[in-house]
């Protein structure tokens, strides 16, 4: 499990599954939270029964999102309807006596209450939350490249902003461990599609030029400056310098297995 040194002070519980401590096996081994998969659906509920018990949440209402690499995030507040959402039958599961939804073609939650989990998913691809300290809400946020480009971390603070008057200097952040610079390789139209989205100059320290038309790209690095462009305090955002194409034994990464069967990791975060 991975945490945060930078929430410990505030009444929130949140962490971000590696491949450790549960109870799935081979590709998906040991600790797989991606519940979508039929066959995976049994071993992946006592790993999320796992992985939010040794965070001491709570909640008995998980809302997962279905990601699609979209700049979509959803709100839930006191007023929020759950019958739009899909709802699954965990009553032969270890979840039994939770609520497990799902949200389709979003890529962020965002919530004020404290009888919620919010779970996204990743492998390889920037988990991202934003906490505001002051008016106690959190943004947990899949970010890959597609997402970074899309800016989805300034989408979540501009909804902070928006509905909940969230000031940038109240703002705390983490990136968590994902593809690095050192082995996310992209090609040439990627690098097209920054520009529209970055400054020049900062293109050029996202990106190393390999040859062949292939590049390196910083991801985290570059929600890093989303975050500072955007207001937070220097010192308000914690990274996570893994990276999970390098560390294939501890994290599940999509690369690492060339689209062949894995598991997924979660962020999971709780308002208490
Ligand atoms: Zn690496």
């Amino acid at each position: 499990m991975v945490k945060f040194n930078i929430i410990d002070q505030y009444p929130i519980r949140l962490g971000i599954t590696d491949r450790l401590g549960g109870i799935s096996q081979g590709p998906y081994g040991c600790m797989n939270t991606n519940f979508y998969h039929p066959d995976q659906f049994q071993t992946a509920c006592s790993d999320i029964k796992i992985a939010i018990d040794s965070l001491g949440i709570t909640a008995k209402i998980i809302v997962a999102t279905r990601q699609t690499h979209s700049s979509n995030l959803l709100i839930i507040d006191e007023n929020f309807e759950f019958k739009g959402l899909k709802a699954y039958d965990v009553s032969n599961t270890d979840l039994k006596g939770y609520e497990l939804y799902s949200v389709d073609g979003t890529d962020g939650l965002i919530t004020n209450r404290n009888d919620i989990v919010l779970m996204t998913f990743y492998a390889d691809c920037v988990p991202l939350f934003i906490y505001d300290t002051e008016k106690k809400v959190v943004a947990s946020v899949h970010s890959g490249w597609r997402g970074t480009s899309k800016r989805i971390g300034e989408v979540a603070i501009k909804m902070l902003e928006k509905q909940y008057e969230s000031n940038a200097e109240s703002l705390i952040a983490g990136i968590g461990q994902s593809a690095g610079k050192c082995c996310y390789e992209v090609d040439e139209p990627v690098v097209e599609i920054f520009k529209s989205a970055f400054k020049p100059e900062q293109v050029s320290l996202l990106f190393e030029e390999r040859g062949g038309g292939k590049y390196l790209v910083d991801l985290k690095k570059a929600n890093q400056m989303i975050f500072n462009e955007n207001g937070l305090l220097e010192g308000s955002v914690e990274v996570k310098s893994a990276c999970t194409i390098c560390e294939p034994t501890r994290y599940h990464s999509h690369r690492y297995v060339n689209g062949g069967p894995r598991g997924s990791m979660s962020m999971f975060v709780q308002l208490i």
